[in-house]
């Protein structure tokens, strides 16, 4: 319910690489080594890869001639943010309502007690079609328009680029964001979808960069770039699918609408979006029980020990595993037993972060006894969803997708691959 400019400016805030607002880029090519961008402004600035996230007009992908298919169902919406003086019980959750059997307005509570509505019309789309429009949905409400923020129409569009990454897969000029893929708004995913993609294909260059440093040649040296473009690019045509099929089920009931927004809640959250069985080299399919490769790891409410006065060690402080996490690097999870073959893992701490979950259950039969927070041994949890009996690995990739469930072999395999 967050306004995406405020979104923005957050994250804006993050960031320590300078950005410069209205310079537009002129030309982009890609040779072997790297990728040259100059600017309206005349700079010119030498990277070893490029991302091209700028927007659905992306000029970066109409300039690479790479494809942008897809459907127009033609529907033109309205939307505006308003202020409003109504007698209409306000709740915080998004409204939809039926008139005819059909859901053509939706009411989103926005920040500052404002009002954002989505409006579908038949004919010209104006401002005052929309306002009538709402007045005639909340009936016998009154609702009067006390001062309307901002107004626009958006006609539906669903697109997605034939490749987010050149060269088919091992180029270095990569799409995210709306440039490699458009839907309706149905469902709020458009943005979320373009930060799901950073989250997914900045570690992934970072490995490639190393790779680089340490003079392996070519745009995709570990083959992990080329693993963005298949897995952003399945789930972005599955985020189409289910924005398509809401926005069409607005010409139906309310009922309709919202049972299809529940059966894709996954989806519409994230939470559910998966990798498994799309033939990533990136996911070895792999389970055991709540853990499967190509999931989004669970975020496991956990409780750290430490030790008391007596000296004697306490089960205290519950804490989320993913606060645990630190983005661009992977975690190797020791599940019950497994952690009797941690010194496996050694190797690899420049890139992996170790921590043993233990089961709540049999806490006191945890030994070890040190207080092992200073980084120089794996960090001890337990947790309710670890079973006395399990022993085996997950390891964890720096977007928090899982890559491999299994034994320490598989997974110093599995770095290996990464890290030679
Ligand atoms: C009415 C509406 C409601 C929405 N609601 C939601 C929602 O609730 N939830 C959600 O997740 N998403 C929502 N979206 C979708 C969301 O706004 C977009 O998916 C998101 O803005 C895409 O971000 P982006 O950075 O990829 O592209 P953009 O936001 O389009 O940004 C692209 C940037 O690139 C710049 N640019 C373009 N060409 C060049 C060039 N040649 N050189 C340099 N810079 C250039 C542009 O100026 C712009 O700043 C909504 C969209 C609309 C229209």
């Amino acid at each position: 319910m967050i306004g995406q400019p405020e979104v923005e400016k957050a994250l804006l805030h993050q960031l320590d690489t300078p950005v410069r607002f209205g310079e537009r880029v002129a030309s982009i090519h890609e040779d072997d080594d790297g990728v040259t961008v100059t600017t309206e402004a005349g700079r010119t600035t030498r990277a070893k890869y490029a991302i091209g996230a700028d927007g659905a007009r992306s000029s970066v992908r109409q300039g690479l001639g790479i494809g942008f298919q897809g459907t127009k169902p033609e529907m033109i919406w309205a939307v505006l943010d308003a202020f409003l003086d109504t007698d209409f019980p306000v709740c915080s959750e998004i409204i939809t309502f039926q008139l005819n059997g059909q859901s053509r307005v939706s009411w989103i509570p926005r920040e500052r007690g404002m009002s954002r509505f989505y409006v579908l019309l038949d004919g010209d789309v104006t401002q005052e079609k929309a306002e009538a429009s709402i007045r005639e949905h909340l009936a016998p409400h009154r609702v009067d328009f006390v001062r309307t923020e901002w107004f626009s129409t958006f006609e539906v569009r669903e697109r997605i680029a034939s490749a987010f990454v050149t060269k088919e897969g091992k180029g270095r000029i990569v799409l995210a964001g709306d440039a490699a893929h458009v839907h309706s708004v149905n469902g709020g995913q458009g943005l979320n979808t373009g930060i799901a993609d950073a989250f997914g294909l900045i570690w992934r260059l970072a490995l490639a960069c190393r790779w680089q440093e340490k003079g392996a040649g070519g745009a995709d040296p570990g083959g992990v770039v080329s693993t963005y473009d298949l897995e952003r690019r399945t789930v972005a045509q599955d985020v189409i699918n289910v924005a398509a099929r809401l926005v069409r089920d607005t010409m139906h009931t309310a009922k309709q609408y919202v049972a299809t927004i529940e059966k894709n809640a996954g989806y519409i959250t994230g939470m559910g979006v998966a990798y498994s069985e799309i033939g990533s080299r990136l996911i070895v399919d792999s389970e055991r029980g709540i853990w499967k490769a190509g999931r989004r790891c669970p975020d496991l409410t956990l409780a750290s020990r430490r030790l008391a006065d007596d000296q004697q060690q306490q089960w205290q402080r519950q804490l989320r595993l993913y606060s645990l996490a630190r983005y661009g690097r992977f975690l190797i999870l020791a599940i019950g037993g497994a952690s009797n073959d941690l010194h496996a893992f050694q190797r690899f701490r420049h890139a992996a972060d170790i921590l043993t979950l233990a089961s709540a259950a049999e806490v006191g039969a945890v030994g070890g006894g040190q207080d092992d927070s200073d980084g120089s041994c794996p960090t001890t949890y337990a947790s309710d969803l670890v079973a006395p009996e399990d022993s085996f690995h997950v390891l964890v990739r720096p977007d928090m997708y899982i890559g491999y469930v299994g034994d320490a072999e598989g997974v110093v395999e599995y770095l290996l691959n990464l890290f030679p």
